[in-house]
């Protein structure tokens, strides 16, 4: 009589979870037969009424019932959840073919970051290591240990941004030189580009603007090679004809300085408004690195030598499109920005 009670239960049970489609159904079968107060926990309930000869018998139907119930609960919990993660999957799935709603436009990198990567990716073929350095720097990296005296009027409060005595916004990533060769031994073959703060704001000069620094240290390095780096970077950034010019020039931290001027490739040479008819367009400053330098970073001036150059970016940009104005460059001008994909 009793186990019929229990088979009939039992079966119901199984019914309703073949039945079930989802986690709330299969929790709700869970609290009605195993429950507290559920079908299967009652028929235990009731074994204290039967004869104590009884009781272990109908313990075992019930402790069966609720293993099997039990074992099936928990089956069908793991195809549900299968189902539902599946489901997931399937409804992330993107759709690739999709085209883009009308009206909007894939973003693309500034064109200064372009020009940026495309200088980098020049010298690192050229055997360069890219070296990176702090933006604030300490006044004894951007000045002093560059041989640039206490005088000098760089170091005025109208030409550097200070943040402390002897704290300051860099104004040449030169810094980062000092850096590396006081931390690292010849051979050095390094560029550092970054961004540099001047008080400076007009067509030509933003009061930050992005340098490129480069710097060679060996045994037997000179000007020549300087200016067959710069030769190989100029025909490999501008174009093929592009020719390179050194004019005699000042700057602490070198000795020669040079100034480095390309050929106008508007006009061939020939003279234009870009390169206000000389033929040629200032490009960079650089020079063979002054002893004094070297020996400040702990470097033997004696023996090693070193050419350093440092290329503007932003003037690198305007020189190769032609632009007259820095500012439309850092201006969010989309029509402008555009145009260099
Ligand atoms: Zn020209």
């Amino acid at each position: 009589m009793l186990k019929a009670k229990i088979d009939g239960i039992q079966e119901a049970c199984l019914l309703e979870i073949n039945n079930a489609s989802d986690l709330q159904q299969i929790n709700a079968i869970k609290i009605k037969y195993l429950g507290r107060n559920g079908e299967i926990t009652a028929v235990l309930k009731s074994i204290k009424e039967a004869s104590v000869a009884e009781r272990p018998q109908i313990g075992k139907w019930v402790n069966d019932a609720q293993k099997l119930v039990e074992g099936i609960i928990a089956d069908k919990e793991n195809s549900i959840q299968e189902i539902l993660k599946q489901k997931r999957t399937e409804e992330e799935t993107l759709d690739v073919t999709l085209s883009l709603p009308q009206g909007r436009s894939i973003g693309a990198l500034n064109p200064l970051t372009l020009i940026k990567n495309d200088i980098t990716d020049i010298f690192i073929r050229m055997g360069f290591e890219v070296k990176d350095g702090p933006e604030i720097e300490f006044e004894y990296y951007n000045f002093t240990a560059l041989n640039i005296p206490k005088d000098h009027p760089s170091r005025n409060n109208s030409d550097t941004f200070y943040i402390s005595d002897n704290l300051l916004l860099r104004t040449q990533t030169s810094a980062v030189q000092v850096h590396v060769m006081k931390s690292q031994r010849p051979p050095i073959r390094i560029i550092c580009p970054g961004k540099v703060y001047r008080p400076d704001d007009d067509a030509t000069h933003s009061p930050m603007f992005q340098q490129i620094e480069g710097l060679v240290v060996d045994t037997t390095v000179t000007l020549r090679d300087l200016k067959s780096i710069l030769e190989e970077f100029a025909r490999l950034f501008f174009s093929e004809t592009t020719k390179v010019r050194f004019r005699p020039s000042y700057f602490p931290f070198t000795e020669p300085s040079v100034e480095v001027d390309l050929s106008c490739n508007k006009c061939g040479g020939a003279g234009c408004n870009l390169c206000k008819s000389t033929g040629w367009i200032e490009l960079l400053g650089a020079g063979v690195v002054h002893p004094n330098v070297l020996e400040e970073c702990g470097i033997d001036s004696s023996k090693y030598k070193g050419i350093a150059f440092g290329i503007g970016v932003e003037r690198a940009a305007m020189i190769k499109y032609g632009i007259h104005d820095m500012r439309l460059l850092f201006d969010n001008d989309i029509r402008i920005l555009k145009q260099f994909k």
